[in-house]
């Protein structure tokens, strides 16, 4: 992308109804625009950072097992009724009513909906264990929208669900989720740490809240410092090996961690006073086992190995990637901006012109361009006829990992400048070592 062709508009004045870092950041650096309370456009270079951190949800749900599909954002009232939740839910459900007056809802979450879609085809216990998920907005009315896409009222998730004949089998489903959500949030750079949780208005006895710890965090917390240095089950992880998915979560639920409303305070206080972590967090993914909650008032039956109907087991698992691209950078900022840890870069390099129209500058940059691209890096070269004060400025702003300053200083010797976002490092190179250190 070339940057004087892109739309990246830049705010040079910290946007004053922002109370939060990252979301002062997302609004300085183009990210997204609020267009009514609590309700964002995401614009190019957010878009690039949201759509990174969705690839990476997909790729660790479906390596667990789990199938994609698409459920619509509209649901019917009808079938909140039948699961008893359209009067329960209350305030935050935005409720609409289309030209017939049929009575209909932007759904807030999908227990109902996946519920219908599972009984209309799945009739036998052969066919199970399944987990079906989507990526799809969300609407739900909070009462103080803030901080800008971390508390949205519009907002994406990623919700799982599983069916399962017994509760056995829906605690292993419970478990895949849980250490793919470890893998999930350890790609985005992120430090979760999964905590004992009320299951609140989805209901059920068994859920973990993945938190990550920040200041701005809205919910209080408390856990053992050891979860910060655990080790992340690896890629390779087998997720139909019951016993060794069993083991990973026994491990990562072996010492306390819980959040607010679980809070035992004589179980923390018996950790060693060194070890206590009490912090403030926020909730960037949530997992649930509920039983037979929706499957039996909704009737969501599969024929058992004895020919006998049995309600279905469930669970969801939730993840909010619009909240993610939040929660990256109130962990990764600083005083210049944003620091994307490259796996969810809206760009990974940064190709920068010291001297645009100097015809050596011009073609070292164009070549280095071009060969990134052709490798398939995303590459934004910054050809503004500008100071590369304002294109070190912004590359820093937006928060490119790899830094590339191109100038005839450094062109009369054959090398580029690279300085690392992460660290401040700065090392001439030739292009030839760049193009090797980033791909
Ligand atoms: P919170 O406690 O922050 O209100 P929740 O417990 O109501 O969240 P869940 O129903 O557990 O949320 O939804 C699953 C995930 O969806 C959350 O863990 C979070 O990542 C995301 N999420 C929920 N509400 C919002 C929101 N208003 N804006 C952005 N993301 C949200
Ligand atoms: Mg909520
Ligand atoms: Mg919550
Ligand atoms: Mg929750």
């Amino acid at each position: 992308m070339r940057l004087s062709r892109y739309f990246l508009p830049i705010l040079r004045e910290t946007p004053k109804e922002a109370e939060i870092v990252s979301h002062r950041l997302m609004l300085r650096a183009g990210m997204v625009r609020q267009e009514s309370a609590g309700i964002y456009a995401w614009l190019p270079l957010g878009l690039r950072v949201l759509n990174k951190v969705q690839a990476i949800v997909r790729e660790e749900q479906n390596r667990s097992g789990a199938i994609e599909l698409l459920m619509p954002t509209i649901q019917s009232a009808d079938l909140w009724r039948e699961s008893g939740r359209y009067d329960a839910y209350g305030k935050e459900m935005l409720r609409i009513r289309d030209r017939h007056d049929r009575e209909m809802l932007f759904g807030p979450t999908n227990e109902e909906m996946i519920t219908e879609i599972f009984r209309a085809y799945v009739k036998s216990y052969k066919d199970l264990p399944l987990n079906l998920y989507h990526l799809q907005w969300k609407f739900r009315d909070e009462v103080r929208p803030r901080f800008g896409t971390m508390r949205s009222r519009e907002f994406l998730m990623k919700d799982a669900y599983s069916f399962d004949l017994d509760k056995e089998a829906a605690v292993h489903a419970y478990n895949k989720m849980f250490v793919a959500y470890l893998r999930t949030f350890e790609r985005f750079g992120l430090k979760s740490i999964p905590m004992r949780a009320d299951t609140g208005p989805i209901g059920g006895d068994l859920s973990h809240e993945f938190i990550i710890l920040a200041d701005t965090g809205e919910s209080q917390v408390y856990c053992h410092k050891d979860y910060l240095d655990f080790a992340v089950p690896p890629a390779d992880t087998d997720f139909d090996d019951v016993a060794g998915i069993k083991n990973t979560v026994a491990k990562w639920t072996s010492l306390y961690a819980a959040t607010d409303e679980m809070h035992d305070a004589a179980a923390y206080e018996a950790i060693p006073e060194a070890s206590r972590v009490s912090a403030r967090g926020i909730e960037v993914g949530h997992i649930f086992y509920f039983g037979t909650k929706y499957s039996d008032p909704m009737a969501a039956t599969v024929q058992g190995p004895d020919g006998k109907p049995v309600p279905v087991h469930m669970g969801s698992y939730g993840i909010g990637p619009t909240r993610v691209v939040a929660a990256i950078i109130e962990a990764c900022h600083d005083e210049a901006g944003i620091k994307w840890p490259a796996a969810v870069a809206p760009f990974t390099v940064s190709v920068m012109n010291l001297k645009q129209g100097d015809s050596a500058c011009d073609a070292a940059c164009e070549e280095l361009y071009r060969t990134l691209s052709a490798k398939g890096v995303d590459v934004l070269y910054d050809d503004r006829d500008d100071r590369p004060g304002a294109k070190f400025a912004t590359a820093d702003l937006i928060g490119i990992p790899y830094q590339v300053m191109i100038g005839p200083r450094g062109l009369a010797e054959g090398k580029v400048e690279m300085k690392l976002r992460a660290t401040g490092e700065r090392e001439m190179l030739t292009a030839a070592d760049v193009v090797a250190r980033v791909t």
